[in-house]
C-alpha cells in the first residue's frame, strides 16, 4: 500500500514509523528543510498525563471574557481572529460542561497511557537520545481552593491510571530543592512521578532518521497545495514540486490541517492557538530546578532539558501567525521571577533561543485520529498542547486502523472523521 504522510513533526514521523512497521511503503512531505521543525520544535518539553484535562472547561468561558484585552493574560483571545473562529468557538463552549470535559480528559488518558510505553519501545528499538529524564514533574500551588480542585480532578483519573501523590510545600523543596526560596508561599504541590521529559525536535528528528533507515522516503522543502480527489476516493496531492500519487494520504500538519481539507469541503474543527517558550543554557546556573516545575497560580512551565533550561507556556488565539510577541515573552519570563529569582542572573535573552509555536486545538481538546468521508484519506492531527504526549500512541491507533484493527482506544464522535472504529458516542 502506498502512504503518503504529510507534514513531518512528530506526529506525522511517528505515524510514517507506525505505518512503515505495518508493511506501508511511506512518503513524507513537509516544507521545512527538515522534520520537527515547526510546533514540535520549541515545545514544553514534557510527555504528561498529567496534563491530559483539555482547555475546554467549567469556568473557562467566564476566564477568557475577563482575560480579553489583556496582555500577560494565560489564554488571550485577541478580538482579531473571532469572524474567523466562531464556529470553533461554539464547539468549545459546548464541550466546557463537566461531563465533557470529564469524558475528553478520560480520553487524553487513555492514549497518554498507551503513548509512553510505545514511545519507550520506538527508543528501545532505535537508540535516539533526545535529553530523557524520568524524574517526574511537580506542580506548585498557593492557593488552597486551586490545589484541592487539582486533587479532586487527579483523583478522578487515578481511576482510570493516573499515578499522583499530593505533597506539601516541604516536600516540595525535598523533591525539587530550587523551590526552597519560594517554599513559604505554597500551600503545596502534586507531584506526578511517571511523567517524563525529553526534547520533542531532537526525538522527531532521530525518529526521521530511523524512519529513512526503513525505507521511508521524506521529501523536504516542499510545500503541500492540495489534495487531488476523484470519485470519492483521494488520488494523490499536489506539491509545488508537481503531483505525488498514492493509495493512502494521512493529513498530519497541525493547525494547517484544517485550511488544506477545508479546500475539498471537509471541516475539522482545529484552530491554533499559539505558544512560547524561551530556551538557554543553563551554564553556571548550578541550582536550577533538576525537574520540571509547573507553576499553577502564574501559569508557566520552567523545564530542564539536558543542559538547557526552557521556560514554556501562554495561549494566544490570534490566527496561523506563528512569530512570538514580545509582550508575550516578557509576561512569562516576569512570571517565573518570583518563584525562581535567580533567573534573571542567568538569562541572556539576547543570547536565548525565543520560539512560538501554534498548538492544533480542537473544541473537545482531544486529537482527530481517522479517516475522512474521502476514502484512502486520513487524519491525525488536533493534539493541541499534548502533541508529544500523545503523539507515539496516536500514530500507533491510525495505524491500527488502515489495517482494521480496534486498538480499543475510544475518542470521542468527530465532524471530519468517519467510521473511526476508536468513535464512541461521549
Ligand atoms: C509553548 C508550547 C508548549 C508545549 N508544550 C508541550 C508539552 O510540554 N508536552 C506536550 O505533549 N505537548 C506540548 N505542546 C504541544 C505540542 O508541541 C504539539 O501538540 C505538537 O508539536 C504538534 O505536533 P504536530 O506534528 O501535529 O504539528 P507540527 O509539529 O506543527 O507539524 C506539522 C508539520 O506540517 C508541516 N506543514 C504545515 N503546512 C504544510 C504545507 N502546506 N506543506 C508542507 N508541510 C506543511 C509543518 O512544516 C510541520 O512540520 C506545546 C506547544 C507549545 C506551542
Amino acid at each position: 500500500m502506498s502512504t503518503i504522510v504529510l507534514g513531518a513533526g512528530v506526529v506525522g514521523v511517528a505515524t510514517a514509523w507506525y505505518l512503515a512497521r505495518a508493511g506501508h511503503e511511506v512518503e513524507v512531505v513537509d516544507r521545512q528543510p527538515g522534520a520537527g521543525l515547526e510546533t514540535s520544535w520549541g515545545n514544553g518539553g514534557i510527555i504528561h498525563a498529567s496534563e491530559v484535562a483539555p482547555w475546554s472547561q467549567p469556568g473557562m468561558p467566564l476566564k477568557i471574557l475577563q482575560w480579553l484585552g489583556n496582555e500577560d493574560a494565560p489564554l488571550l483571545l485577541r478580538y482579531t481572529a473571532i469572524p474567523h473562529m466562531w464556529r470553533w468557538g461554539l464547539g468549545f463552549l459546548a464541550n466546557c460542561t463537566p461531563e465533557r470535559h470529564r469524558a475528553n480528559a478520560v480520553a487524553n488518558l487513555d492514549l497518554a497511557l498507551l503513548s509512553l510505553p510505545s514511545l519507550q519501545e520506538i527508543v528501545a528499538e532505535t537508540g535516539i537520545e533526545y535529553d530523557r529524564a524520568t524524574g517526574g514533574v511537580v506542580k506548585i500551588y498557593r492557593s488552597q481552593h486551586a490545589l484541592d480542585n487539582a486533587e479532586r480532578a487527579s483523583e478522578f483519573l487515578a481511576g482510570r491510571g493516573l499515578l499522583f501523590e499530593r505533597i506539601t510545600a516541604s516536600r516540595c523543596v525535598e523533591i525539587e530543592p530550587a523551590l526552597a526560596a519560594t517554599e513559604s508561599t505554597l500551600v503545596g504541590g502534586v507531584f506526578f512521578a511517571r511523567d517524563e521529559v525529553g526534547d520533542c525536535n531532537k526525538f522527531t528528528h532521530g525518529l526521521a532518521e530511523a524512519c529513512a533507515l526503513r525505507g521511508v522516503r521524506f521529501h523536504y522543502d516542499t510545500i503541500v497545495r492540495h489534495l487531488d480527489i476523484a470519485d470519492g476516493q483521494v488520488r494523490g496531492v499536489v506539491t509545488d514540486k508537481g503531483l505525488m500519487e498514492a493509495d493512502i494520504i494521512v493529513v498530519a500538519m497541525g493547525s494547517f490541517t484544517a485550511p488544506l481539507l477545508r479546500k475539498i469541503g471537509i471541516r475539522v474543527p482545529i484552530y491554533p492557538v499559539k505558544g512560547v517558550s524561551v530556551t538557554f543554557d543553563r551554564g553556571a546556573w548550578n541550582s536550577a530546578p533538576r525537574i520540571p516545575v509547573i507553576d499553577d497560580s502564574n501559569m508557566f512551565g520552567l523545564v530542564p532539558i539536558g543542559e538547557r533550561m526552557r521556560i514554556a507556556g501562554s495561549a494566544e488565539i490570534t490566527g496561523y501567525d506563528a512569530a512570538p510577541v514580545e509582550a508575550r515573552i516578557a509576561a512569562i519570563i516576569d512570571k517565573v521571577g518570583p518563584t525562581f529569582p535567580q533567573v534573571k542572573c542567568h538569562l541572556d535573552l539576547a543570547k536565548a533561543r525565543v520560539w512560538g509555536g501554534l498548538r492544533p486545538v480542537t473544541p473537545e481538546g482531544t486529537p482527530i485520529i481517522g479517516e475522512t468521508p474521502v476514502a484512502g484519506l486520513w487524519v491525525n492531527s488536533g493534539h493541541g498542547h499534548l502533541g508529544w504526549t500523545l503523539a507515539c500512541g496516536s500514530a500507533r491507533v491510525l495505524a491500527d486502523l488502515t489495517c482494521g484493527f480496534d486498538s480499543g482506544i475510544r475518542l470521542p464522535k468527530r465532524q471530519g472523521v468517519r467510521r473511526s472504529i476508536m468513535a464512541s458516542e461521549a
